[in-house]
């Protein structure tokens, strides 16, 4: 059976057939060498193999991983998530027209701001998921890029893929979806008609908090924008390091069994958030009232991801206060570890319209009776 037969737990598992030629072994070694040699004759000995920046089997062999998951043309890894967001607005023409989605990630907002003023780049700011609001600003004139993040962080908001491609089309634009907190399990915007897929690996994809790495898939890998994309890797040296893609696909090898649990336990929690009287809402896109629920059953299939946003009743301290008394959720940022996480947004991104009495719950794989129960405990005064 070939990569295209195959379903993610299989590609995950044996990380796309992996192995160490060398000495047969199961799971392939860590290619650290910077660089390989030559033949007497001068020729490479293993052809393509020059140079580390170029090349690194490593490296290769996890981005294989993640492009059979994606069913993706091409992969590439980088050395975060937000390097792997840059390359992709590089290749907008200085004096261009970007279309991003208001509210996602506040890195990815700051840095668009700060490149687009830098380069004469129009950009216009739109909350993707109001459809009409949408269309208005994909349609004001030709465009670049659409960018959107889906489901989106901190907001859970969901966006129609397929409707964004049709926009994205009409406006001479490329697609590219940032689907971090949904992972290729769980949704593949480029079977959608997204051009490009970005996730921030450092999230769920490696799942244990421990890699820092970010990763770009395109559906045609001829496309100038990817040809770009690649040489500027390439030429500007923003590699991923092989102990990280090593470490990447190790994780990698439980994906679909992590989120398998991480969206039961996540829907477990956010069902109890959402009956609990000192919560006054949750945003999460497995409730049945979130207003992206049914575009979720539709764009996305095996569970609504690890993330969720609530409002605690009482402001700023109570909400804190929650946080301060949860024994087992770590307080801190990030997001999609098998760890449960619980974070203050307003405490690091206080002036971009964040509730003051938002918390972000990043659920990992722990015992979700215990999740609950130590839920509970703190929300009860
Ligand atoms: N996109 C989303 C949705 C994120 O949550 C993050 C980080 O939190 C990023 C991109 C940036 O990724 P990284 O921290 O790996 O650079």
């Amino acid at each position: 059976m070939t990569g295209k037969d195959l379903k993610p737990a299989t590609i995950a598992a044996r990380a796309a057939g992996a192995s160490d030629s060398g000495s047969a072994g199961v799971v392939p070694g860590i290619h650290l060498a910077t660089t390989y040699m030559r033949g007497r004759d001068n020729a490479l000995i293993r052809d393509g193999n020059m140079y580390g920046r170029d090349q690194n089997d490593t490296v290769r062999q996890a981005e294989e991983v993640l492009r059979q998951l994606e069913g993706a043309a091409a992969t590439l890894l980088f050395p975060s998530g937000m390097a792997a967001v840059a390359s992709l607005f590089r290749t907008v023409p200085n004096g261009g027209r970007v279309v991003v989605q208001s509210g996602i990630y506040w890195g990815t907002t700051g840095w668009t701001r700060d490149f687009c003023a830098r380069r004469g780049i129009t950009l216009t700011e739109v909350d993707a998921s109001d459809p009409q609001a949408f269309e208005a600003a994909c349609t004001q004139g030709p465009a670049d890029l659409i960018w959107i993040e889906v489901p989106s962080n901190p907001w859970l908001k969901m966006v129609d893929i397929a409707a964004a491609a049709s926009l994205a089309r009409a406006a001479g634009a490329l697609l590219a979806v940032d689907a971090t907190a949904a992972t290729p399990v769980l949704m593949r915007p480029l079977a959608l008609g997204a051009d490009f897929v970005m996730h921030s690996a450092t999230k769920a994809i490696n799942g244990h908090t421990d890699v820092l790495a970010g990763v770009l898939s395109c559906v045609d890998q001829d496309h100038a924008a990817w040809q770009a994309i690649a040489t500027d890797r390439h030429d500007a040296g923003a590699i991923l390091g092989p102990f990280e893609a090593w470490l990447l696909m190790r994780g990698m090898r439980t994906l679909p069994l992590r989120m398998e649990r991480m969206c039961t336990n996540a829907q477990a929690v956010a069902e109890f958030l959402n009956a609990h009287a000192a919560v006054e809402s949750v945003f999460y896109p497995g409730l049945p009232s979130h207003p992206g629920h049914e575009l979720a059953l539709r764009q996305m299939a095996g569970g609504y991801g690890y993330l969720m946003s609530v409002l605690i009743r009482g402001g700023r301290m109570a909400a804190l206060d929650v946080a301060g008394k949860l024994t087992l959720a770590h307080r801190a940022t990030s997001l999609g570890g098998v760890e449960s996480l619980v974070e203050h947004r307003y405490t690091v991104e206080p002036d971009t319209g964040i509730p003051e009495n938002l918390l972000r719950l990043s659920v990992g794989i722990e015992d979700v009776n215990d999740l609950i129960a130590d839920l509970d405990q703190a929300l009860n005064p």
